[in-house]
């Protein structure tokens, strides 16, 4: 049986719910769009109500022998849709590029990373222990063991179509729940042809079951889920108000709920940092996906005497940039993903530069290239009056803040709801550790703009959300503990 297979035989149009290909109870489809032309890429299912509900069904179908699997068939089923992925890296790195915008090499990237979560949860899968309990009575013998929370419904974003599903999948299998999701309607393809390399893999039907929904229809599909008493979790990457709606509107049958949301990261740039590192490494982390992460540096703090300096040095830099379609194997940035994220970053450019801010670098539309596409930008002399001082402005965009002193930074890195990321850059040993720990957010950067690892706990504070994904503690959301009492042993 052949397991690599082309990006047309892995761009599939149903939805994937018991094992089966189906399409929508309802007959809707919705068409999925290039980013870079506008262009059709596919017609699907529009999934709702009915559809979620069946899904469901299948998973609650699915669930105790999923549940009781040895830990180690759990293992090897994740191992080989491991290694299906890997197999199939180019085409899915297409397929991302396609129809996220960002470019091959990012595509391609965004398939590893997205793969290392599903092999580190394959090995997660056999080292999920419990524990006896100290005796505390004569002739009782007490003991905590894990379980699988039961059915997951997991609700993913657009700008990595692969890597947050799988960085949900991957955990709630190995912890032996069974999966409903709903990818993002911009994005609904890598997610499918995810789901198809994991039926390859063997991951048995009704254990993981996926619904394609236009916005309109995501509405009544989720809806089913959060009102089921069957599922059991909600896992969401997404936007803060969204995340907040998903919380309210479970809350009646008491889920359990991980929620990735909004960011609006700090950068500081502090007077003694090695000034060429910290440059690098705002390049990094603000313009990976074309500054469309929740992880992005949204606000750039720079100590005033180095400010003048430091915009010179990153505007150069961020001038040079290539921005292209994803085909063009020099494209460094794509195009957005969509004209509400353009309007929103023109917008938010607008509004800095009638408030005071100068343009160093980008500040404008890049209308030869397509309808979505904007010059990578940085503004000079941003203040907290500016719509981008408190919103995410998910664009490549680096507004530059002015600062004196440390306790104003650390002050104006805080004044914000959010506690996604945060950056610094010291080279002060004291001044690392006192600001690391003032720093309110769940990952923090130090000197380093590269975060992501599968080996590490990602996950915010404050309306960030909560709950951790990857590392060691990533199973904890997906497992519940059952304290067990045994008497009349003596
Ligand atoms: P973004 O602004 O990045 O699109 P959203 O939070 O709006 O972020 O979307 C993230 C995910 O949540 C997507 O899969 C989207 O379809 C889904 N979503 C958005 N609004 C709702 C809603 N009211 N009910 C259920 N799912 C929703």
């Amino acid at each position: 049986m052949a397991t690599k297979f082309e990006l047309s035989e892995l761009i599939r149009t149903g939805h994937f719910i018991d094992g089966q290909w189906v399409a929508s109870a309802n007959g809707k489809r919705f068409d999925v769009t290039n980013p870079a032309t506008g262009e059709v890429i596919a017609t699907i299912a529009d999934g709702g109500e009915a559809d979620a509900r069946a899904a469901t069904d299948a998973a609650a179908r699915a669930f105790p022998a999923w549940r009781d699997a040895l830990p180690k068939e759990r293992a090897a089923v994740l191992h080989r849709w491991h290694a299906l992925m890997l197999e199939n890296a180019d085409a899915l790195g297409h397929l991302i590029s396609l129809e996220q915008g960002k470019p091959f090499a990012e595509g391609r990237g965004e398939v590893l990373y997205g793969a290392s979560y599903v092999a580190w949860f394959a090995d997660e899968a056999t080292r999920i222990y419990g524990d006896l309990i100290p005796q505390q009575q004569r002739g009782k013998r007490m003991s905590a063991v894990k379980e699988p929370i039961g059915i997951v419904a997991a609700i993913t974003p657009w700008n990595f179509p692969l890597a947050m599903i799988a960085r949900k999948i991957a955990p709630a299998l190995a912890a032996g729940c069974t999966v409903v999701g709903k990818p993002a309607e911009d994005t609904p393809l890598t997610a499918l042809a995810l789901v198809m390399l994991a039926h390859e893999a063997g991951v048995p039907p009704g254990v993981l079951n996926l619904i394609a929904a236009s916005r309109e229809s995501a509405v009544s599909a989720v809806a089913a889920w959060l009102h089921d008493s069957r599922v059991r979790k909600i896992t969401f990457t997404g936007s803060t108000p969204v995340g907040k709606y998903l919380a309210r509107e479970s809350a009646d049958t008491l889920k359990k709920l991980s929620l990735e949301l909004g960011g609006n990261a700090p950068f500081i740039v502090f007077d003694d940092a090695d000034l060429e590192a910290a440059v690098s490494g705002l390049l990094v982390s603000k313009f990976r996906n074309g500054g469309q992460t929740c992880v992005c540096p949204n606000r750039v703090y720079v100590q005033s005497s180095v400010y003048e300096r430091f915009g010179d040095m990153l505007a150069r830099r961020v001038a040079a940039l290539k921005v292209a379609p994803a085909t063009d194997p020099n494209a460094q940035i794509g195009p957005m993903i969509n004209a509400r994220a353009v309007e929103k970053i023109a917008r938010h450019v607008d509004d800095a530069v009638s408030k005071g801010a100068r343009v160093l670098a980008g500040g404008k539309r890049l209308t030869a290239l397509g309808p979505n596409y904007y010059a990578p930008t940085v503004l000079a002399d941003a203040t907290g009056a500016m719509q981008l001082s408190c919103e995410e402005t998910f664009g490549p965009v680096v507004p530059l803040f002015r600062f004196d002193d440390e306790a104003q930074a650390i002050h104006a890195a805080n004044d914000t709801p959010f506690g996604l990321a945060a950056y610094f850059y010291s080279q002060d040993v004291r001044r690392i550790d006192r600001v690391a720990r003032q720093l309110e957010a769940g990952i923090v950067g130090i000197n380093e703009g590269a975060l992501a690892s599968e080996a590490a706990p990602f996950g915010g504070v404050k309306e960030s959300g909560y709950g951790r994904e990857g590392s060691k503690y990533g199973l904890d959301d997906y497992l519940s503990i059952k304290y067990l009492c045994q008497g009349g042993l003596e």
